[in-house]
């Protein structure tokens, strides 16, 4: 177990969870990182995470389940130590426009994204608040800055993101906690493997960089903002995104 707690990843068995997961842990970080599914992906991701010399504790944890997630951090706790970093990565996408969507396809977008990043804050708060320290990356994406067509659910519940990180930001930086927001376009995982040519096509017209970013493009700035190096940056929604436009 290494003198600094560990870091905290949501979503890190695939993506861009992963690659953040992998990048800290390059950065000298234990990694504890939960998944709904996991399987080969998650055992491939440890194995990665191991190589590089940490420790990494993983198991399935619905983030839109507070007791779920109460229990993952109180195991992360006996296992790596007090929490140093939380990295709220897991989402999902469920896309149609309002005039189509089910309540269900709503309310499961918004109870992922949006309260499975409220369900993980909540919980390790109070720890970083008695420790006077520890530091929040919430991902959300360019669809709660902008709005996106088709995602009313997630653009909600990524824009809910922003409100909700700028507020707690405010609520804990006297006691030394920063959270910030890192809000990716088009980055090439399993979440956007499934455009159609036209989709990608439409995506990339919109992109003034004229590609689609890597999850290391994301976790790059991740690793940034978790540092020292950003010790005065809190509070801030910042994009990556090659430039887009809508
Ligand atoms: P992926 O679909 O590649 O990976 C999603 C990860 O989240 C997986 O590890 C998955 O676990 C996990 N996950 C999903 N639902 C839950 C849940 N209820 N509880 C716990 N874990 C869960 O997504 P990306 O890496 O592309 O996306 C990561 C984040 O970045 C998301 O918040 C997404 O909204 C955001 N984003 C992505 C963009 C992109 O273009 N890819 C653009 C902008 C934002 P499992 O494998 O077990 O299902």
């Amino acid at each position: 177990m290494s003198e600094r707690g560990p870091a905290v990843v949501t979503g890190g068995s695939r993506g861009i969870g992963r690659a953040v997961a992998v990048q800290l842990a390059a950065d000298g970080y234990d990694i504890a990182f939960c998944y709904r599914l996991g399987g080969d992906a998650a055992v491939q991701t440890e194995k990665e995470i191991r190589d590089l010399g940490v420790e990494c504790y993983h198991a399935p944890c619905d983030v839109a389940d507070l007791s779920s997630v109460q229990a993952f951090l109180g195991t992360v706790e006996e296992k790596l130590g007090d929490t140093a970093v939380l990295v709220n990565s897991a989402g999902i996408v469920k896309d149609n426009p309002m005039v189509l969507m089910p309540a269900a396809d709503w309310h499961a977008v918004i109870d992922t994204n949006l309260s499975g990043t409220y369900n993980f804050c909540r919980s390790a708060v109070f720890g970083f608040m008695k420790r006077k320290s520890g530091t929040i990356v919430n991902i959300s994406s360019v669809a709660g800055v902008f709005g996106n067509p088709t995602q009313t659910n997630y653009s909600a519940a990524k824009s809910g993101i922003h409100g909700m990180s700028r507020a707690l930001s405010k609520e804990v930086a006297k006691y030394g906690i920063r959270v910030n927001v890192v809000a990716p376009g088009f980055i090439d995982t399993d979440m956007t493997s499934g455009l159609t040519d036209k989709a990608r096509k439409a995506a990339l017209g919109m992109i003034p960089m004229k590609r689609i970013g890597s999850p290391e493009n994301v976790s790059d700035l991740v690793s940034f903002l978790v540092s020292e190096r950003a010790s005065y940056i809190t509070g801030q929604v910042i994009q990556v995104d090659g430039g887009i436009a809508f």
